[in-house]
């Protein structure tokens, strides 16, 4: 069965981006888990793409489901006299009641293709992206991912009912991951690195989806650092110590371990290590498609992990 990438991140972290970087990989490089030897040049199979950022003013792909062609952003602004927020959450609301036509038109995409393909019938259906995506083969080949792209505002996807309701629906239907999407040049302080990685485990704990944490924009500055934080409790309190002495914080030592910050710092680094644990770490720049290789082995692995550990709990909590 195909995988759903669902790409969140906050504003600017490169979600669209990525996702066009995802997209070209997926046409121009051989299946990775295929067994086709590596010289092939068969490409994967196309991806499924769903765009659901109703504010989105260029997407440079071609969503085969897009969110603008359901709903105008700047109508439901002006009709329900809402701010930029409300516009996009009340977009996000109306879309999420006809979950279920998107769920159908995904399995019946996905689903193995029919011995005697009949020639797609693309305009008559609901909701397709305008444009065709680039070289469709003769035999139609079997969709292994979706992608999907999310609002700009982090908080108006992950913190609504609509959200929830368009992620649970996915999730129910096809083995789902996050990939959590960070700008590695703005995490390079301790502060901020730590604040991205609070607010990654809420989003864990919110959706309860596996979780690929993906740095991006490893051209601009290499992500090694954050993998060695997350590995190594005593490299980030050193650099906690360093930009201390750097003059960020006065007062009370803040990573010494001493006062009420350090203590604080302490009990979050034993939950942060447990979370770690749980997530897969890529370094990619959406930019050049360096570490895609590596991001889409991460991808096969949750979605084992979806399979194994994740179905029979969401079966449960029905
Ligand atoms: P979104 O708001 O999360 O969808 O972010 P965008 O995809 O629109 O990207 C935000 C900005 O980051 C744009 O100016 C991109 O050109 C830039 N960007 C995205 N990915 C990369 C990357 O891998 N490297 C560099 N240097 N810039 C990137
Ligand atoms: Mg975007």
């Amino acid at each position: 069965s195909p995988v759903a990438v669902v790409c969140i991140g906050m504003a600017g972290s490169g979600k669209t981006t990525f996702m066009q970087r995802v997209i070209s990989h997926l046409y121009t490089h051989p299946e990775p888990t295929s067994p086709q030897p590596a010289v092939s040049k068969t490409p994967s199979a196309p991806p499924y793409i769903l765009n659901l950022d109703p504010a989105v003013h260029h997407v440079p792909f071609t969503p085969n489901i897009d969110i603008r062609d359901s709903v105008n952003y700047k109508e439901v602004m002006k009709q329900f006299n809402l701010g930029p927020n409300g516009g996009i959450l009340t977009s996000l609301n109306l879309f999420s009641t006809k979950i279920d036509q998107v769920i159908g038109l995904l399995e019946k995409r996905t689903a193995p293709p029919a011995p005697a393909p009949q020639p797609e019938q693309s305009t008559v259906e609901f909701m397709t992206g305008q444009g065709k995506a680039p070289a469709q083969p003769q035999q139609p080949q079997q969709i292994k991912h979706i992608l999907v792209d999310t609002p700009g505002q982090i908080e108006v996807f992950v913190w609504s009912a609509s959200g929830e309701i368009l992620l649970s629906s996915l999730a129910s239907t096809f083995p789902t991951v996050i990939a959590y999407i960070i700008d590695t040049p703005r995490t390079t302080s301790t502060s901020t690195f730590m604040s991205n990685m609070l607010y990654a485990c809420s989003i864990l704990y919110k959706t309860k989806l596996p979780m690929i944490l993906v740095f991006n924009k490893t051209d601009a500055q290499d992500a090694k650092f954050a993998k060695e934080w997350m590995t190594d409790f005593e490299a980030f309190q050193d650099a906690l110590r360093q930009e201390e002495e750097g003059g960020s914080f006065g007062g009370e030592g803040f990573g010494g371990g001493s006062g009420y910050m350090g203590s604080l710092l302490n009990s979050m680094s034993l939950v942060l290590e447990e979370f770690y644990k749980h997530l897969s770490v890529v370094g990619v720049s959406a930019m050049t498609g360096e570490g895609m290789d590596e991001f889409f082995k991460s991808v096969q692995e949750k979605k084992g992990e979806f399979e194994r550990d994740y179905k029979p709990e969401l079966e449960r909590r029905k």
